[in-house]
C-alpha cells in the first residue's frame, strides 16, 4: 500500500505513522515531494485492513497497491484449472456447453429437454429446483423431488448436471443429486454458504452479482479456494443495467479480463444477462469470439410455457442453429489462432 500524507503534515505526525509501521512489522520508504509525503509500504496485508490506517495524523488517503486474493489469481497459480466432472466431462478444456431449462418442471419435460441436448452433444444438464423468485407467490421449483429428477434424468442421458443451492440446509442432497453446485447471483456474497461448499471439495459454479465488481467476486472464489476447494468454474451473468431493456448488461469485456486475472475457467450467461430469448444467439457468439470456455443457456421446447423464464429460454430450433454456429466459430477461432 501507499499511504499518502496531507500537505505541510509536521515532522511529528509522520514520526508518529512511522512508530505504528514499525510496531506492526512494517517496512517502508518515507519519500518527500515538493508538496506531498508518500510512504510506501510492503509487507504481508492480505490480512490486514488496511482503511485503519487513514486513521493515522495527517493521512490523506491509503492506496492499496496488491489484491486482498491471492488463490484465484494467474501469478499464483500458472496453468488453467481443468475441473474434472468425471466420464471425459471437463470445464476448462475445450468448450463446455451447458444447458436445460431455467427449472426442473417435471420427469416428463426434462427427459424430453435431455434426449434433445443429449442428441446435440451437449454433457452438462442444468435445471433450477430450488428458485429465488421475486415473488412469493411465483413458481419456487420442485425442491428436493425436482433435484432427484434431474439426477435420474441427467444419468439416463449421460450427463453431468448443476443445479442451485439456495440453503446451506439443503447440502447434503446437492452433494447426493447433482455433480456441480450452482450459487447465484443473488447468494455470490453468502459467505457462510460459500465457506461450506469450499470445505465440500465438491465442483462449484459461482454466479457473478448484479452488483459485484471484479475483485468482489473474485473474493468471494477466493472463499471457496482457501477452504481447500479448487472445483470452481465462474460465471459472469450481466451486472446491473440502468436500462430495463435488457435484463442486465450484458458485459462480456469481463471475459478476456477475468481469463488474465485468473486461472479459473469462465463461463457466460447469455439467458440471464440479455434476458430475451431474440438476442440470446448473438450474445452467446459474441461471448465465444471474446474467448470465453463455455456457455450455460436456457433452453425448452416450449418457452411460452416454461414455468420460469420462458422469455429469455430458447427452443429446439434455435439452440441447434445456435450450437451449430458455437461450434463452426470455435473452430475458426482455431484454425486461425
Ligand atoms: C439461474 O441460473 O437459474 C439463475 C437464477 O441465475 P442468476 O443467479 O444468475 O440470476
Ligand atoms: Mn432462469
Amino acid at each position: 500500500m501507499i499511504i499518502v500524507l496531507r500537505m505541510d503534515t509536521p515532522e511529528e505526525d509522520v514520526e508518529k505513522i512511522k512508530e505504528t509501521l514499525i510496531a506492526n512489522g512494517m517496512s517502508f520508504n518515507v519519500l518527500k515531494g515538493a508538496k506531498f509525503t508518500l510512504i510506501p509500504v510492503v509487507g504481508d496485508l492480505t490480512t490486514s485492513d488496511i482503511g485503519r490506517f487513514k486513521s493515522l495524523p495527517s493521512v490523506e488517503k491509503v492506496i492499496a497497491v496488491s489484491k486482498p486474493y491471492y488463490l484465484v489469481s494467474s501469478q499464483y497459480k500458472k496453468e488453467k484449472t481443468v475441473v474434472d466432472l468425471g466420464d471425459g466431462v471437463e470445464v476448462g478444456k475445450g468448450f463446455s456447453m451447458i444447458s436445460g431449462p431455467c427449472s426442473v418442471e417435471s420427469e416428463e419435460s426434462l427427459e424430453k429437454i435431455a434426449t434433445f441436448l443429449e442428441e446435440q452433444g451437449v454433457r452438462i444438464l442444468r435445471g433450477g429446483t430450488f428458485k429465488l423468485r421475486a415473488s412469493p407467490y411465483s413458481f419456487q421449483g420442485l425442491g428436493e423431488k425436482g433435484l432427484k429428477i434431474l439426477r435420474d434424468v441427467s444419468s439416463r442421458h449421460n450427463m453431468k448436471c448443476v443445479s442451485e443451492i439456495v440453503d446451506v440446509r439443503n447440502l447434503d442432497v446437492f452433494l447426493e443429486c447433482v455433480d456441480i453446485i450452482q450459487v447465484g447471483a443473488r447468494n455470490m456474497m453468502n459467505f457462510s454458504l460459500l465457506k461450506e461448499l469450499g470445505k465440500s471439495g465438491k465442483p462449484v459454479f459461482l454466479k457473478r452479482s448484479l452488483s459485484a465488481k471484479i475483485d468482489d467476486f473474485l473474493l468471494s472464489a477466493e472463499y471457496l479456494l482457501s477452504e481447500g476447494n479448487e472445483n470452481v468454474i465462474l460465471c459472469e451473468r450481466g451486472v446491473q443495467a440502468f436500462d430495463d431493456i435488457t435484463r442486465s448488461n450484458v458485459n462480456i469485456a469481463s471475459i478476456p479480463i477475468l481469463k488474465d486475472m485468473t486461472h479459473l475457467p469462465i463461463i457466460f450467461d447469455p439467458s440471464h444477462s440479455v434476458g430475451i430469448a431474440k438476442y440470446v444467439p448473438a450474445t452467446s457468439l459474441a461471448a465465444v469470439l471474446m474467448g470465453v470456455d463455455g456457455l450455460m443457456v436456457e433452453t425448452h421446447f416450449n418457452p411460452s410455457n416454461a414455468l420460469s423464464d420462458g422469455y429469455q429460454t430458447i427452443d429446439f430450433e434455435t439452440f441447434e442453429k445456435t450450437y451449430r454456429k458455437i461450434n463452426s466459430l470455435i473452430k475458426f477461432m482455431d484454425e486461425e489462432g
